[in-house]
């Protein structure tokens, strides 16, 4: 008879999910308040969140979306590259942020992985620049702040062709100034694992006007400013449609939620420092387990805690994915290399896949472990020691 990890967990305490979405109280109030309200859809409530969202990341402009994965299409799609230009993207990194690229009509050109901070170097991307790229997506990997401007002069990519991929960048700071606070356009997320967890949705910030107006016809259908109001009172419903467009608009009930969470984000955000702090702090005697980079002087987004299995740990990273499991705790990966998909094999084929030898090295020890503001001290430890004595001894 097999025993579930449900029954394993039973001995050792409750269960430690890798992630839990806290939707506030608040949150659920106002939530219902606009259920109630007559409106649902993008309204008042969603420029309300706008203007909280962007101030709280100290950007001029910030416009609502359906997704981070449809921000970076759209923040691509307005470079107004010729179509089959190279975008360069980390290969380690969410495929749906590839998949971005491919609907702007653009050619995703794979950058290797750095071997210290997961993410993308300055070395990395100015080799694959080699292969033709007139624009790249910068991702934060895990929370790591990177500095766009380095890698854009590196990768000789004009600065105004970056878009930030920084879904795991909420919160982070570069040069002591907040990530998506000084940019051309930064997606952010706010699925359910996010920073900022409303369920669905995403914001690109921009210090150009004129760009944040495009990002706002954009989402809609290419229908000329504040179409959304057409069925409102103070609306008219004649609208002019100029440029392509999709449907990625925000609601006000996502608006709503996102508004009542902010008011959480700084508390949950210094949350996540302290529990990445006190795992730094749990894991460093472990021999084989290798911590997540810090940077220097800026601050970490904390988003995940990714811990390298090494060799010397004695146990593969799977076999610890299912030890943790039957201790009740779950794990996750970040992320397969895209480049191990048969999707984007078959696209870029060998030649577009090859020289990525790092991300195939660090893919094997990736693990992803349970960081999320409700994790209390004795979860962190009670993960640690399952962690620990996963090791093979
Ligand atoms: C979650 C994530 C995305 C996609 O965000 P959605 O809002 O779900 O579209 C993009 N890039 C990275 C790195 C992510 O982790």
């Amino acid at each position: 008879m097999t025993v579930s990890s449900r029954e394993t967990a039973g001995t050792t305490g409750r269960e430690i999910p890798f992630c839990r979405t806290v939707i506030t109280a608040d949150a659920q109030q106002a939530a219902q308040r606009i259920l109630a309200s007559g409106w649902v859809t993008m309204g008042a409530e969603s420029v309300a969140f706008e203007e909280e969202f962007a101030a709280w990341v100290g950007a001029r402009h910030a416009v609502a979306v359906s997704s981070c994965t449809a921000a970076i299409q759209m923040a691509l799609t307005a470079l107004g590259l010729p179509p089959g230009s190279g975008v360069l993207t980390p290969t380690l990194t969410f495929c749906g942020a590839v998949q971005a690229i491919v609907h702007a009509g653009l050619r995703p050109v794979l950058v290797d992985a750095d071997e210290h901070t997961l993410a993308v170097s300055p070395e990395g991307v100015a080799a694959a620049a080699r292969r033709g790229a007139s624009a790249m997506v910068v991702q934060h990997m895990a929370g790591y702040p990177l500095d766009s401007a380095e890698l854009a002069a590196a990768a000789g990519i004009p600065p105004e062709n970056i878009v930030e991929d920084a879904a795991h960048g909420l919160g982070a700071t570069l040069r002591g100034r907040p990530v998506g606070s000084d940019t051309n356009a930064a997606c952010f997320s706010f699925y359910a694992t996010k920073n900022l967890p409303i369920g669905e949705g995403g914001a690109i910030t921009t210090s150009d006007s004129a760009l944040a107006e495009r990002m706002r016809r954009m989402r809609l259908h290419g229908m000329s400013g504040d179409a959304w109001r057409r069925y409102h009172k103070s609306g008219s419903w004649r609208y002019t449609v100029e440029s392509s467009g999709l449907k990625a608009n925000f609601t006000d009930i996502q608006a709503a939620i996102g508004r009542a969470q902010l008011r959480s984000l700084s508390h949950w955000q210094d949350r996540r420092a302290a529990i990445a702090a006190r795992y730094d702090a749990l894991l460093a005697s472990v021999p084989g387990i290798g911590l997540p980079p810090r940077p220097a002087r800026d601050r970490h987004a904390w988003h995940l805690y990714i811990v390298r299995v090494r060799d010397e740990f004695g146990t593969p990273r799977d076999a610890v994915v299912e030890a943790l499991s039957g201790a009740g705790v779950g794990t996750s990966v970040h992320f397969i290399p895209v480049h191990h998909q048969p999707y984007f094999r078959d696209l870029l084929g060998p030649d577009g896949c090859a020289g990525l030898a790092a991300a195939d090295a660090l893919f094997p020890q990736l693990l992803s472990l349970p960081l999320h503001p409700g994790l209390t001290d004795p979860d962190i430890e009670r993960v640690c020691e399952a962690l620990a004595a996963a090791a093979a001894r």
